[in-house]
Formats: structure tokens, C-alpha cells, sequence
């Protein structure tokens, strides 16, 4: 399938709540829906591929690249840095297609905030905390410390899901992402 080009999709939610099995459900399906890599001085988990999840990069180097410019937005989240380069959300613009980021709410305002670009938001939320914390563990990639201080944040990130555009409650991820495609094909 394919949406309208030129938009920025934003998908936000606490970690756990579904993003990345709904961002990659997304991605293979629609072929004009290209994604923003984004940098982070985190540790690269077993799971993940350089340049394909996130360019993971120094601390030096990120501070360098915020120095050049080169980031749309940057925020630390759970005590690292991450952050949207401009570049190659301007490269799938000219091309027409949309570009799909997976960030946190405010890295979101800060973008939505400076009308640059036309931004469809959606903020994912997990059907309760509990729930969330349960995945969180389920997915054996954190420490306690870690999923703790995911569960006091997302606390504070719901709270903020009311300045999206939509709010998909993911009980069920076949329907959230069912959900989801039939906002992006109605734009
Ligand atoms: P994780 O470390 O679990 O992959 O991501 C932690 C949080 O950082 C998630 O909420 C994710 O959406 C957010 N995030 C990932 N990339 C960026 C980015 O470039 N900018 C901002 N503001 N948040 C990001």
C-alpha cells in the first residue's frame, strides 16, 4: 500500500507500549514510508543493527553533531542522548514519500511545535502500567533499575498523550496496527 507523501508520521509511547513491532509492521507494508534512524550514545542491545535500529555513536560525537546543527530535534531520555537528523528526512521528502520517527513525547512537541513540517502524531499507550511493566520484563533485554525507571516515565509520558493527534490504546497489536493503517490511508 501506499499514503500521502510529505508527512511526517511521529509515533510516541512509552517503552513497551508496541512501537517497534508497530513501526516495523508499518515499514514493510507501505512503500512510499521510509524511516528516520536515529542517533543514540546507548548501548547497542544483542537484538539491534547499527545503522538499521539507531546509529550508535560516542558521547564526543553527538555533542559534535549538535555543534554542526545536524539534528532536527535531540533530547536525553532515560539518561542517554538521542536524536533526529535533518538530512535524511529532507531526502525522503524530495523523493515524495513520508518518513515514519520513533521518538519520545518530547522530542514530538518539539517537532510538532516548530510548524515546519506537516506531522501526523499518534501516541501508542499501553492498555495499563502494570501491563506495560510486565512486557517490559517479559522482554529480558533491561535490568530492574532500567525497567523501573521506563515505568516512572511512562507515567509522566501519558499524561502528555493528549496533545497528539491520536491515541491508540494497544491492547492488541493486530488492531492497533489495523488501526493505525486505516488513519494513514485516510490522510
Ligand atoms: P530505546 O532506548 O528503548 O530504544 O528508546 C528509548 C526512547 O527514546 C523511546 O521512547 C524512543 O521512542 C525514544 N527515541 C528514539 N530515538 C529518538 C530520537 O531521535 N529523539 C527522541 N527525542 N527520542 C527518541
Amino acid at each position: 500500500m501506499t499514503i500521502k507523501g510529505g508527512l511526517l508520521i511521529i509515533i510516541s509511547g512509552p517503552s513497551g507500549a508496541g512501537k517497534s513491532s508497530v513501526t516495523s509492521n508499518l515499514l514493510s507494508n507501505i512503500k512510499n514510508l521510509d524511516f528516520s534512524v536515529s542517533y543514540t550514545t546507548r548501548d547497542k542491545r544483542s537484538n539491534e543493527e547499527d545503522e538499521e535500529h539507531y546509529k550508535f555513536i560516542s558521547k564526543e560525537k553527538f555533542h559534535e553533531m549538535i555543534d554542526e546543527n545536524l539534528f532536527l530535534e535531540y533530547e536525553t531520555v532515560h539518561g542517554n542522548f538521542y536524536g533526529t537528523p535533518i538530512k535524511p528526512i529532507q531526502e525522503s521528502l524530495k523523493f515524495g514519500h513520508s518518513i515514519l520517527l520513533d521518538i519520545d513525547v518530547q522530542g514530538a512537541s518539539s517537532i510538532i511545535n516548530t510548524n515546519h513540517f506537516d506531522c501526523v502524531s499518534i501516541f501508542i499507550k499501553p492498555p495499563s502500567i502494570e501491563e506495560l511493566e510486565e512486557r517490559l520484563i517479559e522482554r529480558k533485554d533491561m535490568s530492574d533499575d532500567d525497567i523501573q525507571k521506563r515505568v516512572k516515565e511512562a507515567r509522566k509520558e501519558i499524561v502528555q498523550s493528549k496533545y497528539f493527534n491520536h491515541m491508540i490504546v494497544n491492547e492488541n497489536l493486530d488492531e492497533c496496527i489495523d488501526h493505525i493503517r486505516k488513519i494513514l490511508m485516510g490522510l
